[in-house]
């Protein structure tokens, strides 16, 4: 694969409103996205997401370091250059932005348009776009006269409708309900598996996340504290931001407060388990259990996949004499991480 977008020691500091300045927005971020992967960026609100995202096309200036798109450095371009660069690039919004007076097939055609599209190709293309993202018989509704989904549907056709290379999604499916996430969400697999357009999703929903993206960089206070791919970001998260939102995403992992809690309801040694492909697929736990003489009582748990893999977290309370929970422990530590409180 080839790297189609790189940030080198990328820097934003906004200007300061009044005396105070305030920390900047990104702070010394360096990534590299692949041709034809979909990159998730996950982050509280604030931690900088957008403001990255914007840099990527030009939108926002970075203060400092280099965003290269291609290997073309988009702040050196001259304003002409940067809108052809645009072109390749397309973008959908939380708020969908779209023409309210425009029809579906308007807004669809419109950056067409600017591109300087001749009518007949434009009809072709948009009649296409529709049928693609599921608006059979729409082409001449307005946006209000649409659910919020199929306004997304419409906003991800026009982004997609001169053929970018990179698709750049800020927060497409956060003003939507589960259910029609689930279907924005399989569009943009479609739009990444179908025409090969490398995705960047901006999000603060690790469900959206973890279904759409390969590969995921976590995002606070304008640094990346981590990176990986999906499955070791969620069954193995070492930046305490990172277990956080994996930790109220799953639900499986207890923090030091509830753990507090516990401890008195749930008497023996207490560990939490790193659930993998060793722990989960095979009989382990067991086999331990019954060759070194222990029971357990599951404190609190659970088992996901995530492109196939598990992952996933168990908290156990293990009773039996000393000798033979200590090694119940030391071997199950040879497999995977074992954390005793
Ligand atoms: P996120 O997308 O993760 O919610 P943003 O990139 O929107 O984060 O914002 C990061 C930080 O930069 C925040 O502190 C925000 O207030 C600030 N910020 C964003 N846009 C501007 C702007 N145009 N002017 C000044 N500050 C901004």
């Amino acid at each position: 694969m080839s790297e189609r977008i790189r940030l080198a020691a990328v820097t934003k500091q906004y200007p300061s409103k009044g005396r105070s300045t305030a920390p900047p927005a990104i702070d010394g971020v360096d990534l590299s996205i692949e041709a034809g992967e979909i990159y998730g960026l996950i982050g509280r609100s604030g931690a900088g997401k957008s403001t990255l995202l914007r840099m990527i096309n030009g939108l926002e200036k970075p203060t400092a370091g280099r965003v290269l798109v291609d290997g073309v450095d988009v702040h050196a371009l001259a304003p002409s250059e940067l809108r052809a660069l645009r072109h390749g690039i397309g973008m959908v919004f939380q708020q969908f932005s779209l023409w309210n007076s425009r029809t579906v097939f308007g807004n669809i055609a419109t950056p067409l348009k600017i591109a300087g599209w001749k009518d007949d190709a434009i009809a072709r293309r948009v009649g296409e776009l529709i049928d693609f993202v599921g608006l059979q018989g729409k082409a001449f509704a307005r946006p209000r006269q649409l659910s919020g989904g199929q306004k997304q549907r419409v906003g991800i056709a026009r982004a997609i409708a001169a053929r970018p290379s990179i698709l750049l999604s800020d927060e497409a499916t956060s003003a939507l309900d589960p259910q029609t996430t689930t279907g924005i969400v399989d569009l943009l697999r479609s739009v990444n598996r179908e025409f090969g357009i490398t995705i960047v999703v901006v999000t603060h929903e690790m469900d959206v996340v973890s279904a759409l993206a390969d590969r995921v960089s976590i995002l606070s206070e304008g640094r990346v504290v981590e990176s990986g791919d999906i499955h070791q970001i969620l069954a193995r998260p070492r930046h305490p931001v990172t277990a956080g939102l994996v930790g109220s995403y799953t639900g499986t992992t207890l923090t030091e407060r509830e753990k507090d809690a516990l401890r008195e309801r749930f008497t023996g040694r207490r560990i939490s388990v790193t659930v993998d492909a060793a722990t989960a697929e095979s009989p382990l736990l067991s086999r331990l259990a019954r060759e070194n003489g222990v029971d357990f009582a599951i404190i609190q748990g659970g088992v996901a996949r995530v492109r196939s893999l598990p992952y996933g977290q168990l908290s156990l309370a293990l009773h039996g004499d000393d000798a033979a929970v200590d090694r119940f422990i030391a071997q199950l530590g040879e497999h995977t991480e074992v954390i005793a409180w």
